[in-house]
């Protein structure tokens, strides 16, 4: 069948109030003549532009005010096409800015959450911290797939010592199940204490429809952190959460960390979607729990990481180091604040917020 135009035709105020507002909106006048047409790039007040894509299965229209301001050094990267929280991670990468909108009515025969246009077009130059509006396919429609997101619950009851290499093919070696910490008022090991946290995750996440997919639920079990990643890549997870916690020597430092993969070759094809993902699940958790923000980081020597093909990240949801922080840890009311909001981060980052 004949794919159908898809329409959309939006104001860019929201841009503009992303970008720190101001006069600018886009310099599209420079766009080169690549596999999209561009017209009334007229300056003066709200001229309106349209884009459509090289087949024609989809079309944009836009009215902004278009002022010249600012220097041109940005190009804009290539996105129809791509996953949009890949999209997402490359714009911002590139230094720009990114407004997401869903295709309506849907474009026909393209998988959900695939980008079907974009504005400016790949490869207009544009200012740095230009807004690029982004729209992509939802996910409406019944049969769609639901997101895929994999649980792993970090350690469990017996450390497995034998060493595994770090990542496919190194030659370096780390154990394939490490202890974890235990909560210094609790005594509780961190694979109980993760393990309930994780559970709770679940059905947070199942109950806004994410299909989720847990390593494990129980804590008697024997899983290398390579099979962990195993379990992420067969399920092609949209996005793997590791729960874990943190100890330090100084009892007093509290707080919540979000890792991400780093830094390494076997990493940086979800490098950009994890650091995404960790800076949504770091932001949301806080704002949920009030906790302290330890901020996120981007961590080359995780063998949970360096097997996975599939966007990844660890929280590390408090130190069992710190003696109010364990022992509000093991209650289910902050468990539950914990769950909420790293679901609320996942969910942002799966649908592109
Ligand atoms: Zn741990």
């Amino acid at each position: 069948m004949r794919a159908s135009v898809a329409t959309v035709a939006f104001s860019l105020l929201g841009c503009l109030l992303v970008a720190g507002g101001g006069a600018w909106a886009f310099s599209a006048l420079t766009a080169r003549p690549a596999s999209a047409h561009l017209t009334a790039l007229s300056s003066g007040p709200l001229p309106s532009a349209s884009i459509a894509s090289a087949d024609g299965s989809s079309s944009v229209s836009a009215t902004a005010s278009l002022t010249a301001s600012g220097a041109v050094d940005v190009e804009v990267p290539s996105i129809v096409g791509k996953p949009v929280k890949v999209a997402e991670a490359l714009l911002t990468a590139a230094g720009l800015t990114v407004q997401t909108r869903v295709s309506d009515p849907p474009a026909a025969g393209v998988s959900a959450d695939q980008v079907v246009a974009q504005y400016p077009a790949a490869r207009a130059l544009v200012s740095a911290g230009a807004c690029v509006v982004v729209t992509y396919q939802p996910r409406t429609d019944a049969g769609q797939d639901p997101f895929v997101v994999v649980i792993d619950p970090g350690h469990q009851k017996k450390p497995d010592l034998a060493l595994e290499p770090i990542g496919p093919g190194s030659t370096q070696s780390k154990e394939r199940v490490a202890g974890g910490v235990t909560g210094v008022s609790t005594g509780v090991p961190e694979y109980a204490r993760a393990l309930e946290i994780a559970l709770k995750l679940r059905t947070v996440l199942v109950a806004k429809g994410v299909k989720v997919v847990m390593v494990r639920t129980a804590n008697d079990v024997d899983i290398p952190n390579s099979e962990r990643a195993a379990v992420g890549n067969a399920a092609k997870a949209d996005l793997v959460v590791r729960v874990h916690m943190g100890a330090v020597t100084d009892a007093s430092l509290s707080g919540i960390s979000t890792l991400y993969p780093s830094g390494n070759k076997w990493v940086q094809a979800i490098q950009a979607a994890s650091l995404n993902a960790a800076g949504k699940v770091q932001t949301a958790a806080v704002a949920a729990t009030g906790a302290h923000s330890r901020g996120i980081e981007g961590r080359a020597d995780q063998s949970g990481f360096n097997y996975s093909k599939r966007p990844s990240i660890v929280v590390e949801c408090g130190m069992m180091s710190n003696a109010s922080e364990d022992a509000r840890m093991a209650t289910t009311a902050y468990q539950q604040k914990l769950a909420d909001g790293i679901a609320t981060g996942i969910m942002a980052f799966l649908q592109g917020k």
